[in-house]
């Protein structure tokens, strides 16, 4: 997909547009974003405290927890959960740093990855492993996507947005979550509005309970009270 397919102006919320040369993307009311020699493009209006980086011993932790193969099951279980057919259309929003998304791609070639983040050096290094491309965003704002962009929304470990997901969703689309396996009881509680679980698997040779791999459909309709 190209660059401007898959945003809208977080100013504005209208649909933005590549603009020839593909060094920056604008809306029709003028707003223009730049894509960032890191290439990626930051749709962050102002500044916000909650944009920031990690040290890099930080996630230099996080890649060698997943590099040790200790997670191999969770990429396994993603790929086994990923819709039949056509080139799937993914929005990554997961902590993993595209170790899954990774996963993904070498699965399924044709598949379209967008990595979201709220951490300028999480988006490079998770854009870089898995091909993909990436998105700066305010985390606790509106995500900067369309509507019903997506096949998948995938979440390793990630901040869960619920209504979000639902939104940026396709009719059909899918949630898959890595979560805590004793976290799965609260899962399906905040998103049982807005997605039907659908699989579980139990995977990953971690200390406690290990972790759950779980796939929910998209409601057409979110259930309100
Ligand atoms: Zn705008």
């Amino acid at each position: 997909m190209s660059r401007g397919g898959w945003f809208v102006c977080p100013v504005c919320g209208r649909e933005l547009e590549g603009v020839a040369g593909g060094g920056a993307l604008r809306c029709s009311s003028g707003h223009a974003f730049e894509v960032g020699k890191r290439g990626y493009v930051a749709l962050v209006v102002g500044r916000s405290a909650l944009v920031r980086s990690e040290a890099a011993s930080l996630l230099d932790e996080v890649d060698a927890l997943w590099g040790s193969g200790a997670y191999a099951g969770v990429a396994e279980a993603v790929v086994a959960m990923l819709p039949a057919g056509a080139a799937v259309r993914v929005v990554d929003v997961g902590a993993d740093l595209g170790h899954v998304a990774e996963a993904v791609r070498s699965a399924r070639s044709d598949a379209d990855v967008l990595v979201v983040s709220s951490s300028p050096g999480r988006l490079v290094r998770a854009m870089g492993r898995a091909g993909a491309e990436g998105v700066l965003v305010d985390p606790v704002r509106a995500l900067p996507v369309r509507d019903g962009v997506a096949g998948v929304v995938l979440c390793a470990f990630g901040a869960h947005r619920p209504a979000e997901f639902h939104r940026v969703l396709a009719g059909g689309g899918v949630l898959l979550l890595a979560v805590d396996a004793f976290q799965v009881g609260a899962v399906d509680d905040d998103l049982y509005p807005w997605f039907e679980h659908d699989q579980t698997r139990i995977v990953a040779e971690t200390p406690g309970e290990g972790v759950a791999v779980l796939r929910y459909r998209r409601r057409r309709r979110p259930i309100t009270w």
